[in-house]
């Protein structure tokens, strides 16, 4: 039994499971990079990384040096793109362990060339345009600027450029077939201004696993997945299984009478004489205060409401409609117990936001325990 007050469980099997399926409804022909930024979302590099590694997976996404060193570390020897513009210190020290930098603009471009001058090499990177509209790091090539900002970047000495790359502002297929189709036409002219010396080789990339999985005409030479290999996409993939459960147990169980109100600020009133548990987990944990009174747990396999406004280490649940419930008893927060699930679009419902906005700072603040069985892992899994 876990000693601490809450934990996350990461089913490797599952991960497992989820890649092969990507790989094999997203192409072989074309790179799978799996995106492990945040810590592979909260599951762990060290959890997460052995499996991609197993499945002979050679391109990876981090967001920080200390991702991709982890990597390495684990002995992982393929690509690391960074899957946002680095600062500068940070181009610098992430040479070290081999980063392609994502070029975000003209004057981001000629701080990476400055990078690459200091250090007497060329660096290899990504060249972000906007063609999704995501106006956020992309060279802008509808107008007269973006285009001559482009000549400029394309002349700069130290720039190994490997890939053109976007990123899409929504998950709607529509809005993704428009933003493909015309990052299809803007990297066509990006190629033919590099020519036949620099193009061959060079990989456009834009889609992540809603784009991957809705729309294919989105996938390009390489596509970007993290949430479809964790088990979670707004994409309708019902074979794909969640990796991450949110833990704990009951710590004591009280009754109160009708009339009396539960938590900060008086905030729920109790219309029924009424059997509360409370439960050590808080938003200190990551479970955020949005979630009170709007957020359910599983509790001896039955849907419980989380009713009060949520301490920093402690949360209530109204638990009268379950009979028998005692301190000790499991109390799952995400994912399934027993018959009961608590899915990534129930914690979106509650949160008012993503769901990954909650379990990527789970997985920094909660200890984590690998479960489930990969056949990979586990040494009895044919390599593919
Ligand atoms: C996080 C991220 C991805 C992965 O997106 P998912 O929706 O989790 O698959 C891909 N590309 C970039 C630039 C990202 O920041």
């Amino acid at each position: 039994m876990m000693d601490s007050a809450g934990w996350i469980e990461i089913d490797q099997g599952a991960i497992e499971h989820n890649l092969r399926l990507l790989r094999s409804e997203l192409g072989r022909d074309r790179d799978f990079c799996a995106v492990l930024k945040a810590d592979a979302y909260g599951h762990g590099i060290d959890l997460v990384l052995p499996v991609v590694m197993a499945l002979g997976i050679t391109a990876i996404g981090v967001a920080s040096n200390r991702e991709a060193e982890d990597a390495r570390a684990l002995g992982f020897s393929g690509r690391i793109l960074r899957v946002r513009p680095g600062l500068p210190g940070e181009i610098e020290a992430g040479r070290g362990a081999g980063i392609e930098e994502w070029v975000g603009g003209y004057s981001h471009a000629r701080i990476v060339a400055a990078v690459a001058a200091a250090g007497g090499e060329a660096i290899a990177c990504h060249l972000s345009v906007n063609s999704t509209g995501l106006s956020r790091d992309g060279l802008e090539l509808a107008d007269g600027r973006g285009a001559a900002e482009l000549a400029a970047l394309l002349n700069l000495p130290g720039l190994d450029i490997r890939g053109i790359c976007a990123h899409f502002a929504t998950e709607d297929a529509d809005d993704i077939r428009r933003g493909a189709a015309r990052f299809d036409a803007e990297t066509q002219a990006v190629l033919r201004q590099l020519g036949p010396q620099r193009a061959p080789g060079v990989q456009r990339h834009c889609a992540t696993s809603y784009a991957a999985l809705t729309v294919p005409e989105s996938r390009f030479d390489l596509v970007r997945i993290g949430a479809a290999m964790y088990g979670e996409s707004a994409a309708n993939e019902p074979r794909l299984r969640r990796a991450m459960s949110l833990k704990s147990r009951v710590a004591a169980v009280n009754g109160y009478p009708a009339g009396n109100t539960v938590g900060y600020d008086r905030g729920h009133l109790l219309t029924h004489g009424a059997v509360l548990a409370s439960v050590p987990i808080g938003y200190a944990d990551g479970y955020h205060r949005s979630m009170g009174g709007r957020a359910h747990a599983l509790v001896r396999g039955k849907r419980v409401p989380v009713i009060d406004r949520l301490a920093m280490n402690a949360l209530t649940l109204d638990v009268t409609a379950v009979p028998g419930v005692c301190p000790g008893d499991e109390v799952v927060l995400y994912g399934q117990q027993g018959a009961g699930v608590i899915r990534a679009d129930d914690l979106a419902l509650a949160n008012g936001a993503l769901a990954a906005d909650l379990y990527s700072a789970w997985g920094q603040r909660l200890p984590r325990v690998a479960v489930g069985y990969s056949p990979l892992l586990s040494g009895d899994g044919e390599i593919s």
